[in-house]
């Protein structure tokens, strides 16, 4: 049987979308993605920003880029990419992480998608100006309060992950993380001394109603788009925040019949996700508990450079991006990995663009380019074949075309 990505979903329902013109700027995020599937197969036009950053940044995403264009123009897409600077090339160039200009060509785009920052150059450089701050900056300036974190255990890389072959074989797990809310930005926050005068730092564990409820329906969309199982991990047995978190998941349940939804607490969740990740399809949870069971999940894979992510907003474009960083060890050595942000352009046609035959087209062609025994030098063992970035995206590029997709 044909190996799939997680992207193995259930076919959107066609016959119930109205419109007939993608929307992207001006409808929310999930009538995007039904608006523009149920276009005609007549040219679909989209601006795409790309960030290649630093480090390995512009050799990944150049690979994604074109293997864009071609998907796209096989599938009746037009893209029109506008490459601006970010993180430590964009301090270099305009002294500041994240340039106004480059900030509203992102907002005004359709989607983003972005190659990696940072490096030991700015290492030292202060919080305002590092690279990072100007990542923190993009998402908040995007407004993308949803992370979409998959973990697939490819076939051909099973061996590659720290699990039993016989635990890892077949996981296939979307982390749907809340970005921007709970105890990472919860007021009050700070340092202080108590009553006996010992010194204390303090962090509050907050959510809204509506904060939760705008995630809970990424998730229960996501799993829609996969296996039709969500999980809503917290702490409700313990925390007032996660009690009303769970009360608003399950209330939001009626409104998707076709889910099967259940509940764990996250100190069970993380046992699960060592002991039997099969048992999972798509789990929602807050900001913290998501950083960590993200990591978490990603790394049954155990291959950084094949890990793609996505951060999706209520509307407006989302930005897609690998989760590696910029690898400044290998940067400029056309060692990279590009598999990682040549999956993340898959999600951004997939879940940005709502594009899934295109998405397909990509998700298919890193599969068989695997399967055709290529692999770079962070996936390699003995018996393949090693290549470079520019290699790895060559075959990619002859797959997208030489495959057909399958249906979605
Ligand atoms: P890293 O992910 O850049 O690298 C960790 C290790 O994995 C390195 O050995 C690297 O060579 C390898 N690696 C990473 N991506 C790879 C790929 N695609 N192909 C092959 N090998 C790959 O993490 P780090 O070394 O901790 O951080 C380096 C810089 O990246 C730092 O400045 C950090 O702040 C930044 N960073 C940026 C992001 C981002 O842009 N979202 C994320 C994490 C780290």
């Amino acid at each position: 049987m044909a190996a799939t990505l997680q992207i193995n979903v259930k076919p959107l329902n066609h016959q119930l979308q109205l419109n007939s013109k993608p929307c992207s700027r001006h409808c929310s995020r999930w009538a995007t993605i039904r608006c523009a599937a149920a276009t005609t197969p007549s040219t679909r036009r989209y601006t795409i920003t790309l960030l290649p950053g630093d480090g390995i940044g512009p050799e990944v995403i150049s690979v994604a880029k074109t293997a864009l264009q071609l998907a796209g123009s096989l599938e009746g897409i037009d893209f029109g990419f506008k490459e601006m600077p970010m993180g430590g090339a964009a301090l270099d160039l305009t002294g500041v992480p994240l340039p106004e200009e480059t900030l509203s060509t992102a907002q005004q785009s359709d989607a983003v998608l972005l190659g990696a920052i940072g490096g030991y150059k700015w290492d030292n450089n202060e919080k305002h100006l590092k690279p990072e701050t100007g990542l923190l900056q993009l998402r908040k300036g995007l407004k993308v309060f949803a992370n979409l974190r998959p973990a697939t255990v490819l076939p051909m890389l099973v061996e590659a992950s720290t699990l039993k072959k016989e635990v890892a074989e077949g996981v296939d797990v979307m982390v749907v993380r809340e970005l921007t809310g709970g105890i990472y930005f919860g007021q009050p926050r700070g340092f202080s001394t108590n009553d006996i005068g010992e010194e204390i730092g303090f962090n509050t564990e907050v959510y809204s109603a509506p904060e939760i409820d705008r995630i809970a329906r990424i998730a229960f969309e996501t799993a829609r788009k996969r296996h039709g199982k969500l999980c809503s991990v917290d702490k409700a047995n313990v925390l007032e925040a996660s009690m009303l978190w769970r009360k608003r998941i399950t209330a939001l349940a009626s409104e998707y019949p076709d889910i099967e939804l259940s509940h764990m607490y996250v100190d069970n969740a993380a046992m699960q996700l060592v002991r039997n990740p099969k048992q999972f399809d798509t789990i929602v949870t807050n900001n913290i508990f998501g950083d960590i069971l993200s990591d978490e999940a990603s790394m049954i894979t155990g291959s950084i450079g094949m890990l793609p992510s996505a951060s999706l907003g209520e509307s407006g474009p989302g930005l897609f991006e690998p989760i590696h960083g910029s690898a400044p060890d290998i940067a400029g050595q056309d060692k990279a990995n590009p598999l990682a942000t040549v999956l993340s352009a898959a999600m951004l046609l997939k879940y940005g663009l709502g594009e899934e035959k295109a998405a397909q087209r990509i998700e298919d062609a890193v599969l068989d380019a695997l399967n055709k025994g290529f692999r770079t030098g962070d996936i390699h063992s003995a018996g393949y074949k090693l290549v470079g970035c520019k290699e790895m995206g060559e075959e990619v590029l002859k797959s997208i075309e030489h495959k057909i997709p399958a249906a979605v």
